[in-house]
């Protein structure tokens, strides 16, 4: 298990790598040089969403999650972004998650914010409905998948993924534009 240390000025590996799930956390901060690089692209990410929210303290659900914890999180797909140190679960405290979203989005549109995906989310557990927002790097995503913004719905319990909006993070190719 790693020490814990700073990845960015506001976000801290412990930060990044922290879950409920009180058997796997160890294993959870046991990560390889090159995880730890990814994190740190994740925490300059999670900085940027920070400063577009209001530059006010975020509270990280969730981030960085070993195969075995993804496992074990209910509604969480193998194909998850959150076991390949892409993806951040937050809310922002004294802010809707839809005020958060929209601010985003806004950010997204006027060219200061780039991302893999962008989804608000929400899961059952056992005393209710939880939600964050979950947001990713572009990273080893599926290019097809990249600027997705989309809303999670449970319908009879599962999740349904709704395309809100789409936006075209593709960096031209040489030769294009020029
Ligand atoms: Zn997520």
């Amino acid at each position: 298990m790693l020490p814990d240390q700073k990845l960015s000025e506001h976000f801290s590996l412990y930060e990044l790598t922290a879950t409920s799930n009180a058997a796997l956390q160890a294993a959870n901060r046991d990560l390889t040089p090159e995880q730890l690089g990814k994190l740190c692209a994740l925490a300059a990410l999670c900085e940027e969403l920070r400063a577009i929210c209001g530059n006010t303290p975020m509270r990280v659900h969730s981030g960085y999650r070993s195969p075995a914890l993804n496992g074990n999180t209910a509604g969480s797909s193998s194909t998850s972004q959150h076991p390949r140190c892409e993806a951040v679960d937050f809310d922002i405290p004294g802010q809707t998650l839809q005020e958060s979203f929209d601010l985003i989005r806004a950010a997204a549109r006027a060219g200061k914010i780039k991302f893999g995906q962008l989804i608000i989310e929400r899961a059952e557990r056992s005393y209710g409905i939880a939600e964050w927002v979950h947001c990713s790097v572009i990273g080893t995503l599926d290019p097809l998948k990249v600027g997705m913004v989309m809303e999670m719905q449970m319908v009879d319990g599962k999740p349904h993924y709704i395309l809100v909006e789409k936006f075209n993070f593709a960096t031209p190719q040489k030769g294009e534009n020029e």
